[in-house]
């Protein structure tokens, strides 16, 4: 399964957590838009929800285009939810948005069904999701990494309507939650596993089309140095990057790398 990369796109998704401001946000964008041009590698800024406004205002020229996405949304339309964002909100704002990072699962408390329905509404919306799953060390260590990942991607798609999520271009993103922030990365050839378990999943979740052509990401500690190893692999399809995606060196060499994956994809004459 998976086996034909060629017709995945190959995608560098920034994170940017709770960092940045209004005020430096459009500048940082517009630096790392200027350093990674690469027209064959899709690229997308998920920034706060207050800076939004900011980079897609930096970025609205921007050529090869770059998309604005958010970090997470509200698991309704509208209502009486103090303090929440809803995807409708978005419009205008961002086209793409992060539900289920594993800092939500642990801080919010959020669960597969809560997550589904937030990726329910994203699709509603229009927003392009980005589904994040990924085991605890302990799940890894009792070799349970790929049950826990399978449940997960299960009950995030339970009840969805497998063509409005491919429709929706939904990615999605392997993130071992012992490798977010810590400096510790996965192996590439565990993360190719991961992914393929996960295409496995959402197939037999109803979602046939997913064996093939459901973009899956890596992340968790991405740089410039060992991003190869990730994309080395044909069942990765790119990087959702958090610490490095503030630094602009960083992303050049990310999305340099990258864009030899994408090329290759295209011409499968050369070598990535
Ligand atoms: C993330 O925020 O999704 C992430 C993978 O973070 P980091 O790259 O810092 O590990």
């Amino acid at each position: 399964m998976g086996h034909d990369p060629g017709m995945r796109p190959v995608v560098v998704a920034a994170n940017w957590k709770m960092h940045t401001t209004p005020d430096d946000a459009g500048e940082l964008a517009r630096t790392i838009a200027r350093r990674t041009g690469e027209p064959s590698v899709v690229r997308v800024i998920c920034a706060p929800f207050v800076c939004l406004a900011a980079v897609r205002d930096a970025l609205v020229d921007t050529d090869p285009p770059v998309a604005v996405g958010a970090q997470n949304i509200h698991h309704e339309m509208q209502g009486a939810f103090t303090g929440e964002i809803s995807a409708l909100m978005l419009t205008g704002l961002a086209t793409w948005v992060i539900v289920g990072h594993s800092e939500r699962r642990r801080d919010a408390g959020e669960t597969d069904r809560l997550v589904g329905r937030k990726l329910g509404r994203a699709v509603e919306a229009g927003l392009r999701p980005i589904l994040c799953v990924g085991e605890l060390l302990e799940d890894r260590d009792a070799g349970r990494a790929e049950a826990v990942v399978e449940s997960q991607v299960r009950g995030a798609l339970a009840g969805l309507d497998p063509g409005a999520l491919e429709a929706a271009g939904l990615v999605v993103a392997y993130e071992p939650v012992w490798a977010i922030g810590t400096g510790r990365t996965a192996r590439g050839a565990d993360a190719a596993a991961m992914a393929e378990a996960i295409r496995a999943s959402a197939a037999s979740a109803g979602w046939p089309h997913a064996a093939g052509g459901l973009p899956i990401l890596y992340g968790g500690s991405v740089t410039a140095s060992n991003i190869a190893e990730f994309l080395a692999e044909p069942a990765v399809d790119g990087a959702l990057v958090g610490g490095a995606s503030l630094k602009p060196d960083e992303m050049a060499g990310i999305v340099a790398r990258a864009a030899l994956t994408a090329q290759a994809r295209a011409d499968p004459a050369r070598t990535s």
